[in-house]
């Protein structure tokens, strides 16, 4: 199996939080390597060719200005299995019901606002990867 790469986000919530040291031990002690990292404020436009996929869903709006609330920290990851090893360390994406033992499931939780704050993002293909690290790391 090659190595991969992955792009992880730890979001404004984590970042605001002081999770960000939390996330990256996770990372780091499942043995994946961190390439490159950057705090990063992104645009709108930035965030609209990430979340390109989820453009006119109900959330999508407030998930554009949630990302835009502060600044979120971009983490090149590398790893053999670390696309799909990632999103098994962050967990499912409602933070109420991941599994304990997440990142999701241990530091987030429902806070009664439209979107759901669940303090990382991870790439969730080959495909997707490349891509959003071509979108972060330009
Ligand atoms: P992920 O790959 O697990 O991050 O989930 P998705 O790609 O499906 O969604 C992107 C982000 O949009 C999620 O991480 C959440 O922050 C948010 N989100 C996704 N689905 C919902 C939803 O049904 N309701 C709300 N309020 N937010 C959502
Ligand atoms: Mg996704």
């Amino acid at each position: 199996m090659a190595t991969e790469e992955t792009l992880v986000l730890v979001k404004p919530d984590g970042v605001a939080r002081g999770l960000t040291g939390a996330i990256l031990a996770r990372i780091e002690a499942k043995g994946y390597a961190l390439v490159d990292i950057k705090l990063v404020e992104p645009s709108r436009e930035l965030l609209a060719q990430h979340y390109a996929e989820h453009e006119g869903k109900p959330f999508y709006e407030p998930l554009l200005e949630f990302m835009m609330s502060g600044p979120v920290v971009a983490i090149r990851v590398a790893g053999n299995r670390v696309i799909e090893g990632f999103r098994s360390l962050a967990g499912t994406t409602d933070p109420t019901t991941a599994a304990p033992g997440t990142i999701r499931g241990d530091f987030g939780r429902d806070w009664g606002v439209a979107v759901q704050q669940n303090l990382v993002h991870g790439s969730d293909s080959p495909e997707s990867a490349a891509r959003e690290l071509g979108i972060w790391f330009a």
